[in-house]
């Protein structure tokens, strides 16, 4: 939709319930996204400025900036630390409690950025182009100041409240998660009952002609079981070879996964996914697929067309990615030791103890250690429908007309894990449209969200927290 025809929708929408709303609250129906958006933007600004770069992350002084914002609000803030200077903010707006409270949750560290490959200063924060530029700007700071100026908007329009409305920023998302796995263990109190949470890891799709593709909605991802594989052997010198060569048997152990094909597995979201791209298919043949995944995965030529796209490979199976390798320091040398490491991504319901069984046997050499190096965790998914899932519907009805609604599985990992884990219902949903061109700049260089963007981020989730929280 271009920025005209949604303002005129927007100006319809106000104007069909004005007489009603404006003798019940003596305010329109809904804020002025216009005005919010250009607040937003100015914010972002301020947030990017304050460097939180992890490492270290520093995000107290990230944590202290939001608390003095909400505070202009009339908002109390607490943040605690999970150690020092890593700083995670707690907010609530009260409701009346007749429904379970909605937590928006965003994390305040950023990557690094190299300066010099940057067009605008990464910590400049200032708004060129259309666009506040900077490190955060999309991931996810960007995200953390529309939730923010979400729960200000109700704040300042006195919305009454059926749920309390739950701020969290969290340190550390993007070298370990730990500021999430602390406060979801030591401040699990403070979330107590939590129903729902919104959070990073949805993607909505911009064409190329300006509409949306779909609006992806974040329901599962899947968990890293990152391993490392070693083997042993006698050491020597190079211009003798042995047979008990660490290197080779490593060597061999790396051939055998990399020929290796994981079971395809359809999942109820992938499944979802793609009964969803069907209704948009044009091509006859690939609809038909779509629309019925597990007969097209028992059909050949169907499972070469869905895993030739990475991302459908990647949504389908367990996977493995051969990373890291070691051996000798020098030609010469045959190691006492060689070892591997494999970026092992494992689909929602999967035990981690069965895909090592399973490796085993692929590897065939009882001599080749597995060791894991990240805890045994299983992914979780959060329900498909329900009222937020309902709420998301009805804004983009509102905002978007018959755009496409579904809910594309993470292969990547976010801090919803642990809020899953704790039984709250975690929802990736990103604020902005994004092409793909966009989409590449976060982790990458020239990071930056438009001012348009903003300002229907802002509306987006404040139709969204506004009528679940109805
Ligand atoms: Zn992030």
């Amino acid at each position: 939709m271009t920025r005209m025809a949604a303002v005129a929708l927007g100006l319809f929408v106000a104007a069909g319930s004005l007489t009603s709303t404006i003798c019940a609250a003596q305010q329109p129906a809904t804020p002025d996204f216009d005005v919010l958006g250009v607040e937003a933007a100015e914010r972002l600004g301020e947030y990017i400025r304050i460097r939180t770069v992890n490492p270290p992350g520093n995000e107290t002084a990230g944590a202290k900036w939001l608390q003095q914002v909400l505070a202009r609000e009339g908002i109390a803030a607490e943040i605690f630390e999970s150690s020092a200077g890593r700083g995670n903010l707690y907010a609530r707006l009260p409701g009346n409690g007749s429904k379970r409270p909605l937590v928006l949750l965003s994390h305040i560290d950023v990557v690094p950025a190299t300066d010099s490959a940057w067009r605008v200063g990464p910590w400049s924060g200032e708004t060129r182009m259309g666009a506040v530029w900077g490190r955060g700007a999309l991931d996810m700071k960007g995200t953390g100041i529309v939730e923010l100026m979400t729960m200000v908007a109700l704040r300042r329009r006195g919305v009454p409240l059926s749920r309390d409305i739950i701020l969290v920023a969290n340190a550390d998302e993007e070298t370990g998660s730990s500021g999430a796995e602390w406060f979801t263990r030591e401040k699990r109190a403070l979330l107590r009952d939590a129903e729902f949470l919104i959070n990073e890891g949805g993607h909505n799709r911009l064409g190329a002609d300006g509409r949306t593709e779909y609006y992806g909605v974040g329901v599962t991802e899947k968990v890293p079981y990152w391993l490392r594989i070693t083997a042993r052997g006698t050491p020597g010198h190079g211009s003798i070879p042995r047979p008990d060569n660490a290197a080779e048997r490593i060597a061999r152990a790396l051939g055998r996964i990399a020929a290796y094909r994981t079971p395809i597995k359809l999942t109820p979201p992938a499944e979802r996914y793609f009964k969803d791209l069907a209704t948009r298919e044009r091509d006859p043949r690939r609809r038909k697929w779509f629309a019925d995944p597990a007969s097209a995965l028992r059909d050949p030529v169907a499972v070469r067309f869905f895993t030739a796209n990475l991302y459908y490979n990647a949504i389908l199976r367990n996977t493995i990615s051969i990373t890291v390798l070691h051996g000798s320091e020098k030609t010469n040398v045959i190691p006492p030791e060689a070892s591997a490491e494999l970026d092992v991504r494992l689909l929602p319901g999967e035990r981690p103890a069965d895909f090592v069984r399973e490796l085993r046997r692929v590897i065939a050499d009882s001599s080749v250690e597995i060791t894991p190096l990240r805890p045994e965790r299983e992914a979780t998914t959060s329900p498909l429908g329900g009222p937020l899932m309902e709420a998301i519907r009805q804004a983009v009805e509102t905002m978007e007309p018959g755009a496409l609604i579904t809910t594309p599985m993470l292969t990547g990992y976010t801090d919803s894990y642990y809020y899953r884990a704790i039984g709250i219902g975690a929802y990736g949903l990103s604020p902005f449209r994004l092409s793909e061109e966009d989409a590449r700049t976060v982790h990458g260089n020239d990071e930056r969200v438009t001012v348009e963007n903003l300002r229907f981020g802002v509306e987006f989730f404040y139709r969204i927290v506004e009528r679940v929280a109805r």
